[in-house]
């Protein structure tokens, strides 16, 4: 923090300061062009750490959000797969986790009707709704262009089907940049023993697709 760099840099001046000047002003008077030229090495070094900082921080955003919605991007997904892929899970003993795979209905059109920037308006809207509909531990993904993908820790199929609902209508309601959108959403909900996250993925898209089919603006659970 900027705070914490202005504090450390202070405190190494004034030490660098009270052992070289403190003993004898005189002799230091003498020798200032060095001092100056060791402090002036202080501050760059303390500029050029928090540049390097700041330019890190910038790379690891990129890397895992996405800019357009600030959701996290695929790069995220696929850390957050490998860590889920394998875990137990037990439905029954309400140890699980559900997978929502989300589509917004008939996106083209509204690229075509109100044109590709109110496009991207209604997908950051619709992914601000989507994640104030979210609990706390749940993740949100933007796997494509109009697709996303929602992450459900301990969740079995009523809580999914429950949270899916919630989002379809809070996506309706809300008529994103005034246009009026809705969701299609494929659940699916782990097997026991371990899980098996293409599996949930498959079921999810095959879900998804069945909504799709069956008139979208719907929530479908896999089978
Ligand atoms: P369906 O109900 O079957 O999902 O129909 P759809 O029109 O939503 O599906 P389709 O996959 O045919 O079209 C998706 C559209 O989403 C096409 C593309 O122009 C649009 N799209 C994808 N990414 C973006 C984006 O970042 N910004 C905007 N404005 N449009 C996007
Ligand atoms: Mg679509
Ligand atoms: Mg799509």
């Amino acid at each position: 923090e900027p705070r914490g760099t202005i504090v450390g840099t202070v405190f190494v001046m004034a030490t660098f300061l009270a052992a070289a000047v403190v003993p004898d002003p005189h002799a230091a008077w003498e020798q200032r062009q060095l001092l100056i030229a060791i402090a002036a090495l202080i501050v760059s070094t303390v500029i050029l750490s928090g540049a390097l900082v700041e330019s890190d921080r910038a790379h690891r955003r990129r890397s895992t959000l996405d800019p357009l919605t600030g959701l996290f991007n695929r790069n995220a997904l696929e850390q957050r797969l490998a860590e889920l892929n394998g875990q137990p899970c037990d439905p029954a003993a309400g140890i699980s986790h559900a997978f929502l795979l989300c589509d917004l209905d008939h996106f083209k059109r509204v690229n075509d009707q109100f044109g590709h920037a109110a496009g991207d308006a209604v997908l950051q809207d619709v992914a601000y709704t989507m994640r104030a509909a979210l609990r706390a531990g749940d993740s949100i993904y933007r796997v494509g262009g109009e697709e996303i993908l929602v992450i459900l820790p301990g969740a079995g199929h009523e809580d999914a089907l429950e949270i899916a609902e919630r989002l379809r209508v809070a996506v309706r309601e809300r008529r994103p940049v005034g246009v009026p959108v809705s969701l299609s959403i494929g659940a699916a909900v782990a097997e026991p023993e371990r899980v098996d996250c293409d599996d949930l993925l498959a079921r999810a898209d095959a879900a998804l697709y069945a909504a799709k089919a069956g008139g979208r603006h719907r929530a479908e659970h896999a089978g």
